[in-house]
């Protein structure tokens, strides 16, 4: 269990407080914010700041604009939803900039009790490098740093590990749930755990694999990554996404497996177009009958059954990345029908759900079944890297001893 200081025992009245939130929302091409939960998931933070007098000082990386100015990606447009959602008493104004005397100036004309979000981080390419002289220049203008960012804790940027080694750090009320969930949740889980691990690429979860061997009884594997397991069996998946290069090491997972008596579950059959394309004729198919010319977009109804037959067996699910191309109709279906079944599982106190990753979040959202859920976590790298296992730099950043 990791250590660190909780807001509500630090002094906050009357500081500058340096909140460093993950607002990376999604926006529509006409600049509208398309699904605003992450900031939503800040506000008990920044209201609690300003209710209780402190000057609130909020920052935050938006999209990747690698070190350079770029307007699409400025901060400015959030504002009026932050102003809203946080309440209309609290004033809430934004400055063009991270650092500088501009900065300095505005947040010394903030109140207490007020809220300066200050412009997108990444436009200084110092932020990913976590240079120390950047993350001194943010520092000087608080004397209490808050992450509130569990989704970038695993990254070691100068706003998530810089800033606490010069400012005394605690955790925000996001960062804090995320924590004593996903530590609660995970490191007692019921037995059996079943872990579902879906999305475009094995490459990229294989050390989650290689940890939930010893860690769940049986893994589903889905979504794209499922392909390159089925190429490993020698089975035909016609123009499928695939990591063909990777079979030795899929076919060594799966010895691995034996070993630590874990089942690999992977689709019986697949939903398949000619072209990845909405409006596109979908077929569901067994594996065996998968053709050259054929894409696997989705697992079929029958692997949809086998899943919930298997997971009725489970204590814990753990859900990372999506069992199909969910964003195009009809390749939800799969994502979206086990979602149903696992919140009504849980619903019914049959299952601690645990998911996180934001396209199983958007599926689960998109079907309205979070509140369902034991527990979903905001963050997609960093739930991923917890899950393996891995010290966060950002949380151990907090750690006072
Ligand atoms: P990840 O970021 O690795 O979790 O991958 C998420 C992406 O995987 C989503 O954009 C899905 O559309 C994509 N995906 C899931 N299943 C498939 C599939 N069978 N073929 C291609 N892409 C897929």
């Amino acid at each position: 269990m990791s250590k660190f200081a909780r807001l509500k025992d630090c002094v906050v009245t009357n500081k500058n407080v340096i909140v460093r939130v993950d607002i990376n929302v999604p926006m529509s091409s006409d600049g509208k914010i398309e699904d605003d939960t992450r900031i939503r998931a800040v506000v008990p933070t920044l209201r609690y700041l300003a209710q209780n007098q402190a000057k609130v000082i909020v920052i935050s990386h938006f999209g990747r604009p690698e070190g350079k100015f770029d307007p699409s990606m400025s901060l400015k447009p959030l504002v009026s939803r932050i102003q809203e959602l946080v309440s209309n008493k609290i004033k809430v104004t934004f400055i063009d900039d991270c650092i500088g005397d501009k900065v300095t100036q505005a947040v010394s004309q903030t109140g207490y009790g007020e809220i300066i979000l200050l412009e997108n981080l990444r436009f200084y390419k110092q932020e990913t490098k976590n240079d120390p002289d950047f993350a001194r220049q943010l520092a000087a203008l608080g004397n209490l740093y808050v992450n509130d960012a569990f989704s970038c804790s695993h990254r070691a940027h100068a706003s998530i590990v810089g800033i606490p080694a010069i400012l005394k750090p605690c955790a925000g009320f996001l960062l804090e749930a995320e924590l004593d969930n996903l530590t609660n949740l995970l490191e007692n889980a019921k037995k059996p755990v079943m872990a579902v691990v879906g999305g475009a690429k094995i490459s990229t979860k294989f050390d989650l694999l290689n940890s939930l061997l010893t860690k769940a009884n049986s893994i589903v594997v889905g979504g794209g990554m499922a392909n390159s397991f089925l190429y490993a069996l020698d089975k035909n998946i016609g123009k499928s996404l695939c990591e063909k290069e990777l079979k030795d090491q899929v076919l060594a997972l799966f010895d691995e497996a034996k070993k630590t008596n874990c089942e690999i579950i992977l689709p019986l059959d697949v939903v398949v177009a000619k072209k990845f394309a909405e409006g596109e004729k979908a077929t569901t198919i067994s594996i065996d009958e998968v053709e050259d010319d054929d894409i696997i977009l989705d697992i079929g109804q029958k692997s949809s059954q086998n899943l919930i037959d298997k997971l009725k067996k489970h204590q814990t699910l753990i859900w990372n990345g999506p069992l199909g191309a969910f964003e195009i109709k009809p390749f939800n279906l799969g994502t979206e029908n086990f979602a149903k079944n696992v919140a009504s599982l849980t619903k019914n106190g049959l299952l601690l759900s645990i998911a996180g990753g934001g396209d199983v979040v958007s599926a689960i959202n998109s079907v309205n079944l979070a509140d369902d859920f034991t527990y979903i976590s905001t963050a997609g790298g960093a739930f991923l890297e917890w899950l393996e296992g891995k010290d966060l730099p950002g949380v151990a950043a907090l750690d006072p001893s």
